[in-house]
């Protein structure tokens, strides 16, 4: 039984299991008595009667494990993927992580579990805003939120002040009052030239803030880095050069994997993808197939074009040689026999007028002689 319910994704179909196996299958995963395990569970709210549902077993090892700082089971053992969340996490100064996220199923486990070393090795800390406490502390006692998101807003606050206990999470006080989702905006807004800055979020509305705020700060110059006389008299004009920052926006996603936020500059629509160090606005994968058929159209249709102006030219080429074959032809032969025969037509001009011109003579001649 304990190995049916330990081993797989949750399972879809209703099954359900006595208070009793519950007892038994959550005390032989932690190691606890169980007694311990009946009174960690109603500390927050939960009384075992009759059955559970095999789902809400999850839940359960949410609440002790949150309870005892027991977070192995949330950890991934897929290096690849732990090398990929150390190359996402180690760009940005600062890690904002927003209400939603927290409680979102059990997706903030499985980040913090697979965060906590790099963020312990890179000398990073999660920040949660004072604000989210409050959020927390007022969605445990919502009778109109879910059991799960009661459970779950009970037991977060003391994880969270267990992950501050172990140096991965700053709970800040920014003093901030009014919507949280414009504080964030506002305090982005102020930061982000100096800083690289990671919000995790649900919120879509706010990561379209968020993505269109970076744009904004990405099209002014950015401030010079401070430098002191010398450095800025002796020191190269690379280390003058603007220092630009980068604002990423991600949600968590199942097994507490990033996605993140993007504005398609073309359809203006906001869309996840996977975590890549580029400009938020990226054309969508519809707008960018749209754009290849166009790009495809233009091509076969400037192709048509050129073999339309290619067989107008190999026409017009064709009519030339034919119309210089054409006057090639009339015009007049020059053969030996011809310019013989004009010779002879020359000379017997030449020689009518000679015998002329003689007869003159002599009759002249006569004329006078008589
Ligand atoms: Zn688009």
């Amino acid at each position: 039984m304990a190995k049916l319910l330990r081993k797989g994704p949750p399972q879809r179909r209703k099954a359900t299991v006595t208070s009793n196996d519950v007892v038994d299958v959550l005390g032989a995963e932690f190691r606890m008595q169980k007694e311990k395990v009946l009174s960690t569970l109603r500390s927050v709210g939960i009384n075992l009667e009759g059955s559970s549902s095999t789902e809400e077993m999850d839940l359960y090892r949410e609440v002790i494990a949150c309870k005892v700082g027991d977070f192995t089971r949330f950890k991934s053992g897929n290096e690849p993927y732990l090398a990929k969340l150390d190359e996402q996490l180690r760009a940005f100064d600062e890690i904002y992580v927003d209400t939603a996220p927290i409680i979102q199923e059990d997706w903030f486990l499985h980040f913090v579990s697979n965060a906590e070393l790099i963020l312990k090795r890179r000398k990073k800390k999660l920040l949660v805003l004072e604000k989210t406490m409050e959020e927390l502390h007022g969605l445990k006692d919502n009778p109109e939120k879910d059991k799960d998101v009661r459970v779950r807003s009970t037991i977060r606050p003391d994880l969270l002040r267990f992950l501050a206990r172990k140096g991965i999470v700053r709970i800040g006080d920014t003093g901030s009052t009014g919507i949280a989702d414009d504080h964030l905006v506002e305090l982005f807004a102020s930061i982000g030239n100096s800083k690289n800055l990671m919000l995790i979020t649900q919120d879509r509305e706010l990561s379209e803030r968020i993505v269109a705020l970076a744009h904004k700060l990405e099209q002014e110059p950015s401030e010079l880095p401070k430098l002191p006389w010398w450095k800025k008299l002796f020191g190269s004009a690379e280390g003058q050069a603007p220092v630009s920052h980068r604002m990423v926006v991600c949600k968590l996603v199942e097994e507490g994997k990033l996605k993140r936020c993007y504005v398609c500059p073309e359809c203006n629509e906001s869309y996840y993808d996977e975590l890549v160090d580029c400009e938020g606005f990226v054309l969508c994968s519809r707008c960018y197939i749209e754009l290849k058929e166009k790009e495809a159209k233009q091509v076969a249709a400037n192709d048509l074009k050129r073999e339309l102006e290619l067989k107008k030219e190999e026409s017009r080429q064709k009519r030339l040689r034919e119309e210089a074959l054409e006057k090639e032809q009339e015009k007049p032969v020059f053969t030996v026999a011809k310019a013989l025969e004009r010779r002879r037509k020359k000379f017997l001009l030449v020689f009518s007028l000679v015998v002329v011109i003689v007869i003159l003579l002599a009759i002249e001649i006569y004329i006078i002689a008589v």
